[in-house]
């Protein structure tokens, strides 16, 4: 039975700074994951961007989690003895460039410049053999077993990194682009939870990136301090410590570490409003802070959105 799953409309996101994952591509491999080459692959065709993302599950046996068989089925290693269900499958010459585990382990077996055979006969919005300009992710399940939590928060991570790395307009499942013959990811596989995640996580990407540059800014008029006020200053009960510090300073020494200390402890973030009061303390300073205010305010409405 075909599931209606909607796919995503997600913007590409481009030079920010990934904060909750080592993940890194390097030559079209994410480094620091497990790689098992196979050989079930070839050329893309020629100027075909790589603009899609397929989410599937796999399980084998079906419904039987946590062995060697997608592996060895994925590098044309399955024995059709070990298993009833293998006779039938152990010849079909099938890849994914990555697989999720229910522990979160990650194995890549394509590298993304290439085709992996995943989607098979497919159709995305007209233009079919989703093939040649996809990236499938299979991960560990089936259609009857919710996905593990970890799950979620790699393909989420992954995800923001492959966005990153090539220009993903879309993502969908397999179900989606193969209705007549695929139920993957299945009606188990949350997408409001997965775009909840990437909405979560490009907010913080993005506060990350905006901080940084505030970071920047501060460094360049010279308000960046090599050491911290005094300790008596971090006691004031007023806001922006507005009492004991510069602006400036609270900015660098209260207000970023609360920020960075929110994000490491992946809670939500707060919603604030900076810009008025710096905008009226600058005014009483002999520095040119329009930048640092501009950056100041977008900070403000990244906070709100
Ligand atoms: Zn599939």
């Amino acid at each position: 039975m075909p599931i209606k799953t909607k796919p995503l409309q997600i913007k590409s996101l481009k030079n920010m700074t990934l904060k909750n994952s080592s993940f890194k591509i390097v030559d079209d491999w994410i480094k620091n994951v497990k790689q098992v080459k196979s050989p079930y692959y070839n050329d893309r065709p020629t100027s075909e961007p790589i603009s899609l993302l397929v989410i599937h599950n796999i399980s084998l046996p079906p419904n039987q989690y946590g062995g060697p068989y997608v592996e060895q089925l994925f590098t044309g290693k399955l024995d059709p003895n070990e298993h009833a269900y293998f006779a039938d499958i152990y010849q079909l010459q099938v890849s994914s460039h990555l697989f999720i585990r229910r522990n979160g382990e990650i194995i890549q077996f394509v590298p993304f410049n290439k085709r992996a055979w995943h989607a098979g006969k497919s159709k995305f919005e007209g233009k079919e053999n989703c093939n040649d300009f996809s990236i499938g992710i299979e991960l560990e399940g089936c259609d009857t077993d919710d996905f593990t939590e970890v799950q979620y928060q790699q393909l989420a991570n992954l995800t923001i990194l492959l966005q990153q790395t090539y220009p993903i307009k879309n993502i969908t499942g397999h179900s989606d682009i193969a209705p007549d013959r695929k139920t993957d990811p299945g009606p188990c596989f949350d997408w409001n939870y997965y775009q909840a995640l990437l909405t979560q996580q490009t907010q913080i990407n993005a506060m990350v990136n905006q901080i940084n540059l505030i970071k920047e800014e501060l460094e360049n008029l010279t308000l960046w301090q090599p050491s911290p006020p005094a300790a008596e200053a971090f006691l004031s009960e007023q806001p922006f410590a507005l009492d004991t510090m510069q602006p400036h300073e609270w900015l660098q020494w209260i207000f970023i570490p609360r920020m960075q200390a929110l994000i490491d402890a992946k809670a939500e973030l707060p919603k604030f409003a900076l810009h008025p009061y710096f905008e009226e303390a600058f005014k009483q300073q002999d520095i040119d802070a329009n930048y640092l205010l501009t950056l100041i305010k977008q900070l403000d409405d990244l906070s709100v959105n």
